[in-house]
C-alpha cells in the first residue's frame, strides 16, 4: 500500500491519483494494474473504449476515452482534474521499419504526434494539477530508442530522442517545484508493440522475440511502481531496463 487509507471521511486525505495514458494494452495496462495494487486511484485513458472500461471495472478505476494526439480529446480527458499525484505518459509506439530513403510521411507523423506531441499536450494540460498536489510526478515511458539508433528506425528513434530531450528539459524547468520527472527507457518488451509496428503481420512480430526472453509489461510496471513510491524528495531521473540477452540495439544474443 502506497499511501494513506481510503476513507469516506472528507477531512481525511484521499488516496493519490494517477493518470495512465495508453492503458488499454501492454505496458500501460500493466502499470495501471500495478499502481492500483499500490493504493492509487486511477484514471485510465486510451482510444479503445471497451478495453479501458473493462480494465477500469476490474481495478475499481475510472476510464475516459483519450486520443493523446488530439488536443480537444486531451482537453476533455483532463477536464476537472485539479489535483494529480502521478501522470504516466505511456501512450506511444512505432510504425514501420523503413530506411529514411523510403520514409513515409504518414507513419512519421503518427509516431511524432503520439509519442511527442501527445506527451507534450498531456503534460502541459496536467502540470497545474500536478503542482497543486504538492507532490506531482511525471513518468515518461521512453525507450532505449531515446538514446540509441538503428537502421530503419529513425522515425521512432527520433521521436523517442525527443521524449528524452523533453524529460531533461522539464527537469530543469520544474526544479524547485514539487514535481518529479522520471524517464523509463525499456529495451525489448513483449507486447502488441511489434504487431502494431508491422501493422498486424504476426509472423514478423513474432520473429522480433525469437530465441529471446524479453521483458514483460509487468517488469516495466514494477520499475514504475518503485519510482513513484520513493519519498517525495527522491527523483529517479532515468531508468534503463533491458532483457539480459540484449546489450544494445545491435547486440541481441538469440538462443535456439
Ligand atoms: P502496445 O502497442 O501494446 O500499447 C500501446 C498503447 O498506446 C495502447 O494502449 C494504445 O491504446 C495506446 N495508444 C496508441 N496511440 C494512442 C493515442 N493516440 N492516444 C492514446 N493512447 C494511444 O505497446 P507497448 O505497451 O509496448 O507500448 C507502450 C509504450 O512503451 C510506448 O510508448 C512504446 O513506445 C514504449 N516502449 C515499448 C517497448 C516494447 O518493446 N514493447 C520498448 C520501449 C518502449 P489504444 O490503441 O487503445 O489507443
Amino acid at each position: 500500500m502506497h499511501e494513506v487509507t481510503d476513507t469516506p471521511d472528507s477531512a481525511a486525505p484521499s488516496r493519490p491519483l494517477a493518470v495512465v495514458t495508453g492503458a488499454s494494452a501492454g505496458i500501460g495496462e500493466a502499470i495501471a494494474t500495478r499502481l492500483a495494487g499500490e493504493g492509487f486511484r486511477l484514471l485510465l485513458g486510451a482510444r479503445r473504449e471497451d478495453r479501458i472500461r473493462q480494465l477500469a471495472a476490474r481495478l475499481g478505476a475510472e476510464a475516459r476515452v483519450l486520443d493523446v494526439a488530439d488536443e480537444s480529446s486531451v482537453a476533455a480527458f483532463c477536464a476537472g482534474i485539479d489535483r494529480l499525484e502521478v501522470l504516466v505518459n505511456n501512450a506511444g509506439g512505432a510504425r514501420g521499419l523503413d530506411r529514411l530513403a523510403d520514409a513515409r510521411s504518414e507513419t512519421w507523423r503518427w509516431m511524432w504526434e503520439v509519442n511527442v506531441l501527445g506527451l507534450m499536450q498531456m503534460t502541459r494540460a496536467l502540470l497545474p494539477a500536478l503542482e497543486a498536489s504538492g507532490r506531482g510526478h511525471i513518468v515518461n515511458v521512453s525507450s532505449t530508442a531515446g538514446f540509441e539508433v538503428y537502421e530503419g528506425g529513425s522515425g521512432y528513434t527520433s521521436a523517442k530522442h525527443a521524449v528524452h530531450a523533453i524529460s531533461r528539459t522539464l527537469r530543469l524547468e520544474l526544479a524547485g517545484r514539487p514535481i518529479r520527472v522520471t524517464e523509463v527507457s525499456p529495451g525489448m518488451v513483449e507486447t502488441d508493440f511489434s504487431l502494431n509496428r508491422f501493422v498486424g503481420d504476426a509472423g514478423r512480430a513474432a520473429d522480433v522475440y525469437r530465441g529471446v526472453t524479453p521483458l514483460t509489461a509487468a517488469d516495466i510496471a514494477d520499475v514504475v511502481a518503485f519510482a513513484v513510491t520513493r519519498p517525495a524528495h527522491v527523483n529517479l531521473d532515468e531508468i534503463v531496463v533491458r532483457p539480459v540477452q540484449q546489450a544494445s540495439a545491435y547486440k541481441l544474443v538469440r538462443h535456439g
